[in-house]
């Protein structure tokens, strides 16, 4: 078995995050992972012998030009929430760790509109400044679209103008092409991957699973790391891209939700 075969041999878990911070009344609940629950996260990666490698490397590997590092994981972020640079960064850096941002350029040093959209409280976003400071402390970045629109929803103009906008304002601000996409709110369909090829390398989807090098480029799998995650689950998303574990609490708390209606008509029904 010569290299390249082993090479093309790996298979590739990777995780979505959004913000790491501390808890902030009215934010979208699922959001927000606590700096401590990250650390011990990290350290666990550190410790089973994980590398990061950043979805601008991943391209690379596809591409062939580089080669995938051994138990490799892609952390990635999505929205760019200004608080990346106090809690997420510095705690990446300091396990030397890398990652991926995906931000929404025509959003940048503003505010999270999508959630303030419907009713949640609105955060701080990074602007082109802070991404350009990161991007030099081996920080990744790539598109998550200009305004975070449903992709599957607009025209195909409108699409056109999203993508390419997006992908020539992250450009100018990185100062080399801006190779990653990855889809708002996880939706895409045979239009949008599309477009998406036309001018991205590499789209990221929310459907979880591990890729390997048969992977379709524009819908990579992603498992989202919970804010009720225990290191139990976490270590099933890394090691499967899926949490068999938490999906069992949902359903059992869903399961306990219907019984408990189920038991309220009832009483109703007998009153
Ligand atoms: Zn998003």
């Amino acid at each position: 078995m010569n290299s390249s075969m082993l090479n093309s041999r790996w298979s590739l878990p990777v995780l979505t995050y959004h913000r790491i911070g501390p808890f902030v009344r009215g934010v979208e609940p699922t959001i927000t992972v606590a700096p401590r629950q990250f650390e011990n996260q990290l350290s666990w990666l550190k410790s089973h012998g994980y590398q990061t490698l950043t979805a601008f490397h991943l391209s690379e590997v596809l591409k062939g030009r580089a080669v995938m590092p051994p138990n490799p994981v892609l952390l990635t972020f999505d929205d760019g929430y200004e608080d990346l640079c106090e809690y997420a960064f510095p705690a990446l850096l300091a396990n030397h760790f890398n990652a991926t941002v995906f931000v929404v350029t025509g959003r940048l040093g503003q505010i999270n509109t999508w959630d303030q959209a419907v009713g949640w409280s609105a955060l701080p976003l990074m602007s082109a400044d802070q991404i350009r400071q990161w991007a030099k402390e081996t920080i990744d970045f790539g598109s998550h679209s200009k305004t975070h629109p449903v992709l599957t929803e607009l025209s195909e103009v409108e699409l056109e103008s999203e993508l390419s906008g997006s992908a020539q304002e992250l450009s100018l601000i990185l100062g080399r092409k801006a190779t990653c996409l990855a889809y708002p709110h996880g939706r895409h369909s045979a239009v949008v991957r599309s477009v998406a090829a036309r001018y991205f390398d590499l789209a990221f989807s929310c459907e979880e699973g591990p890729n390997d090098a048969n992977t379709d480029r524009f819908a990579i799998r992603r498992t989202m790391v919970r804010p009720k995650d225990g290191l139990r689950s976490f270590s099933h998303r890394v090691l499967k891209g899926a949490s068999p574990v938490y999906d069992l609490q949902q359903w059992r708390a869903q399961a306990r939700l219907r019984s408990r209606f189920k038991d309220i008509l009832s009483w109703f029904h007998h009153a």
